[in-house]
This record gives structure tokens, C-alpha cells and sequence, in this order.
């Protein structure tokens, strides 16, 4: 047997970039559901200007925020606030 391709190596290599292509796609979405850390937006358990997480659209009562990682208190604050809609 010789190294030579005889027929199946472009499809073994349309193979192998198929799984490539799935394993980037499986990131992207699983980076996309991830939440930015509370450093990263100056996340602080006190409110600001009157701001505080309880008014701000992105909050989920008890302690959580649907951008920003970890436990939220309803009086933090940080630089993704938005007005709650009404
Ligand atoms: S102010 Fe920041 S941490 Fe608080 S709910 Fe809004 S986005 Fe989340």
C-alpha cells in the first residue's frame, strides 16, 4: 500500500471539515449564551444615581440579571443599566 489518494481522500477531507465546522458552531452558540462577568461592567451592590437593578430592564427577580454572571441584588447597579419598560 502506497500514500497515494485513490478516490476517497477528498471526501475524508470533506468530512473532517464538516466536524471542524460543527465544533465552531457549537462554540459560537454556547459563547452566546454566556454572561459577562460583573468586573467587566462595573457591577456594584449599591445603586447609582438613583439606577439599581430592580429598574433596570435586564434584572429577573430574586438575584439574577440576564447579561451579567453570578448573584444580582435588586439595589446593584452597573454600566449595562437600562430603564425597566413599563
Ligand atoms: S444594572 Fe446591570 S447587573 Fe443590574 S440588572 Fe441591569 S444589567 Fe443586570
Amino acid at each position: 500500500m502506497n500514500n497515494r489518494c485513490e478516490g476517497n481522500c477528498v471526501s475524508r477531507r470533506a468530512v473532517l471539515l464538516a466536524a471542524g465546522a460543527t465544533s465552531l458552531i457549537a462554540l459560537t452558540a454556547s459563547e452566546a449564551e454566556a454572561k459577562i462577568a460583573q468586573a467587566a461592567v462595573k457591577y456594584q451592590q449599591e445603586p447609582k444615581d438613583g439606577k439599581q437593578c430592580d429598574g433596570c430592564n435586564f434584572f429577573i427577580a430574586p438575584n439574577a440579571c440576564k447579561q451579567v454572571d453570578g448573584e444580582i441584588v435588586p439595589t446593584g447597579y452597573c454600566l449595562l443599566w437600562v430603564k425597566k419598560a413599563s
